[in-house]
């Protein structure tokens, strides 16, 4: 949601999210400020920037095609203003695989780097390295300067990701280094410290040189670090738990034949907002508030609810691993799952099930059955092997 795809490459739509233009903007600006003639500075500014996203999407291509390697599914590739996300639905397990998909992006950069650097050094003078950075500077850019440029920041990109820290490639790495000696959630613990720290100090240098451009980096590298510690953790805690210990049996469902009226008072009664529709034992559909509300709106209250229901949702069976399920019910954009065995209806996994449980077991480690802890600490155990 708010992108828009641009192409395809190998199964993996690129999407531009809607705030990418303001980077455009934002290097017009700069570039054109900075000199005499506004308008070349501008123009040149918006094409080095467009060229540089090139880089950006060869750099998460390289990361995503490591991980499908690994069987990882990558959803997509956005591009923000700050740079570009590689979305994929599991990263992979081993501290070995994720090390080899992260240092891959990087790989990539320094490579486009070097390339651009020999064909500067084969088609131009020698002269072109002392010279661009200056001219840049000053707001006197030449098109010639446009290949060194591109060569130095790929250069620096490659660089910059390789820093020890959340959110950077670099930050994985050194997780995937320490959990080799240490429990994973400790690793990523200090990778994100690490990381946040950094934020901190860049924030610091950016106030005091008054450079917008780097404070908003290190708020990207704050909020980046900051989510890659919660996910971590919510992965940790939910490790090992099936959905048949989260889920509620008593959830109520509607029949395909119940007036939307019938879910409306349901909910106002404030059972649910979210119902499974069932005929009889077997589940038939899934009816959300949303569903609700534009049914009313455009059948009113008297319509049948199997001319509003959704008939594709995802299911979830209570041997299903509960981490994986919430991520398939964020994805879907689903407040609620139905969990089924066979085609025959068992109740509803619901987000606040979900954070009852994530509660449960952060506050108290113990609450796990003992062949849970167990698994976890197997896991812990094998993936400090590899
Ligand atoms: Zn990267």
């Amino acid at each position: 949601m708010g992108s828009i795809k641009l192409l395809t490459i190998r199964g993996i739509p690129i999407r531009m999210h809607i705030t990418f233009p303001l980077i455009l903007v934002l290097a017009a600006f700069q570039f054109g400020l900075a000199g005499a003639d506004w308008v070349r500075g501008a123009v040149f500014g918006v094409i080095v920037t467009l060229l540089l996203f090139v880089g950006v999407v060869l750099h998460e291509l390289a990361h995503s095609l490591v991980a499908m390697g690994f069987g990882t599914k990558v959803r997509e590739i956005v591009l923000l203003p700050l740079g570009g996300v590689a979305r994929m639905e599991n990263l992979p397990e081993r501290p070995s695989q994720e090390l080899l998909m992260a240092v891959a992006g990087p790989v990539a950069s320094a490579v486009i780097g070097a390339t651009l650097g020999a064909i500067t050094r084969l088609t131009l003078p020698d002269e072109i390295w002392w010279e661009f950075l200056p001219a840049i500077a000053e707001g006197r850019p030449q098109w010639t300067h446009l290949l060194p440029y591109l060569a130095f920041v790929n250069i620096f990109l490659a660089a910059f990701n390789l820093i020890p820290a959340f959110p950077m490639d670099g930050g994985r790495v050194l997780r995937a280094l320490l959990a080799a000696m240490m429990p994973y959630g400790r690793a990523t613990a200090i990778a994100v410290s690490i990381g946040q720290g950094l934020a901190w100090l860049m924030g610091l240098v950016g106030l005091l040189r008054r450079d917008v451009l780097v404070m908003l980096v290190a708020l990207f590298v704050y909020i980046g670090a900051t989510q890659e510690g919660r996910m971590t953790q919510v992965k940790l805690a939910l490790a090992g738990l099936k959905v048949g210990r989260a889920f509620s049996r008593r959830a109520l469902p509607v029949g395909p034949n119940d007036s939307l009226a019938h879910a409306v008072d349901l909910t106002l009664e404030g059972f649910q907002s979210d119902f499974p529709v069932c005929d009889g034992e077997k589940l038939v559909g899934m009816l959300t508030r949303a569903d609700i509300l534009l049914g009313l709106k455009e059948h009113g209250p008297t319509a049948a609810i199997h001319r509003v229901m959704r008939q594709s949702y995802p299911v979830a069976s209570p041997d299903d691993d509960l981490f994986e399920v919430q991520q398939r019910m964020s994805q879907a954009g689903l407040e609620a799952i139905p969990v089924v065995e066979g085609a025959a209806f068992q109740g509803l996994l619901t987000r606040q099930d979900l954070e009852e449980v994530y509660t449960l077991v952060s506050a108290r480690p113990g609450l796990l059955r003992g062949e849970e802890r167990e698994r976890l600490k197997n896991r812990e155990a094998e993936n400090a092997k590899n």
